[in-house]
């Protein structure tokens, strides 16, 4: 029998407040691109040294080290920015932002956004404001604080990449604040702000189903709203909005990428804490690194301590199936994650494994705690790793 809970994810209007710089920024880059760069380089915001690798402060190299981003050990450049005025624009890219006969999509280029997907494809762009775990109003916030400008964005988005139409899935509670969009070339459509309907995957399928469009492309709205600043300025933006949660509650705040947790977390209570998790208590990781630092798909942080841990166990599967109710990509949870138990990753393979969306609702659900969704990451990375020796 399914124990329905809703997960509404309707939170208040709460600001965002901007952190400042913080002591060291961890920059994740491959190294092997980059030799050219030494410790005591110094490095100017918007530098291009290397092609794609633009950096988002000014300031030294101190170090080239590897560490966990996003649970993916990845090289990683940390660089001390420099304080009170070194933050400055670089001189050349605003030089690009003010030439009028710039073409738009050529000075998005510069800023180092990779749109082949929109330019190459006349898929349907799905802008979402709807956000992707609980715990996390960054969609949300993002829209109460841009909803003066969204026309013009909209407008100016459409010229670039020259489509008619736009869509923009919004939660239902802030309908109202956007649906003279509709008569803009914008189809606004409602999603119930409850989760996982925020999730990438589930969001475009109710998109193909409300709207009947054909493979879709989504875009987060900060993403989107980035996208379209670069094409005015000719600049990336570096800052991203997330949302912290701890024991002073919740609050939206705004960060450099790359900005370690720590720095986000000197005013939480770290040392009673038992648990980091980015990217959302359904979803997330937990860190064991407080330096791990801060990137595009960081929505939330949120700060566990004694009385909210669930300790993972693996108690045996007593076969209830709700794991299996409860998928919304109707996967056969409890085989796969029997199968991953005992390195059967070949057996998971064929049971679809990949099509895991990795929402966390079987877990959620299982009476005895099992640590499902750990099942399944270690599933697909055995898979990835099993593909790759036989393409070698
Ligand atoms: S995390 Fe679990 S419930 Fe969610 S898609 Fe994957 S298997 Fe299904
Ligand atoms: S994994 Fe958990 S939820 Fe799924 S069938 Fe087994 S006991 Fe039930």
């Amino acid at each position: 029998m399914k124990k329905e809970i809703k997960f509404n994810q309707e939170y208040d209007d709460i600001k965002i407040v901007e952190l400042p710089l913080p002591e060291h920024i961890f920059l994740p880059a491959n190294r092997k691109n980059n030799k050219n760069l030494e410790v005591g380089d110094k490095i100017n915001k918007f530098d291009e040294v290397v092609p794609g690798l633009i950096f988002p402060v000014t300031g030294e190299i101190r170090e080239f080290l590897k560490m966990y981003v996003d649970g993916v050990e990845t090289d990683v450049i940390k660089i001390a920015p420099v304080k009170n005025g070194g933050d400055e624009d670089n001189p050349e890219r605003n030089d690009i932002a003010d030439k009028p006969d710039d073409n738009l999509l050529l000075r998005l280029k510069r800023s180092g956004y990779i749109l082949e997907s929109i330019i190459d494809s006349d898929s349907d762009i799905v802008v979402s404001a709807v956000d992707t775990d609980l715990l996390c109003s960054v969609s949300q916030q993002i829209l109460r604080e841009n909803r003066k400008d969204l026309n013009q964005n909209f407008e100016l988005f459409k010229k670039i990449f020259n489509r008619e139409k736009i869509h923009f899935a919004v939660p239902e509670h802030l309908f109202d604040m956007v649906w003279k969009l509709q008569s803009r070339g914008v189809n606004v459509f409602k999603v119930k702000p409850n989760y996982p309907n925020g999730i990438p995957e589930i969001l475009i399928n109710s998109a193909i189903e409300k709207n009947s469009l054909k493979s879709p492309l989504y875009l987060k709205l900060e993403e989107f709203l980035n996208i379209c600043d670069a094409a005015v300025t000719g600049r990336p933006n570096f800052k991203k909005v997330i949302t912290l949660t701890d024991i002073n509650g919740m609050r939206n705040i705004n960060v450099i990428k790359g900005t370690p947790l720590s720095h986000i977390l000197k005013d939480s209570d770290v040392s009673s804490a038992v648990k980091v998790v980015t990217g959302g208590p359904l979803r997330g990781y937990a860190n064991f690194d407080l330096d791990t630092p801060v990137t595009d798909i960081t929505d939330s942080v949120y700060v566990q301590y004694e009385k909210d841990v669930i300790r993972a166990v693996n108690n045996q599967c007593i076969n209830c199936g709700r794991c299996n109710g409860h998928c919304p990509v109707n996967l056969s949870v409890n085989l796969i994650t029997r199968y991953s138990e005992f390195s059967l990753f070949e057996k998971c393979r064929d049971l679809g494994v990949d099509n895991c969306i990795e929402c966390g609702l079987c877990s959620f659900y299982c009476p005895t705690g099992r640590s499902l969704v750990q099942l399944i990451r270690l599933a697909k990375s055995e898979i990835k790793n099993l593909e790759g020796e036989i393409e070698q």
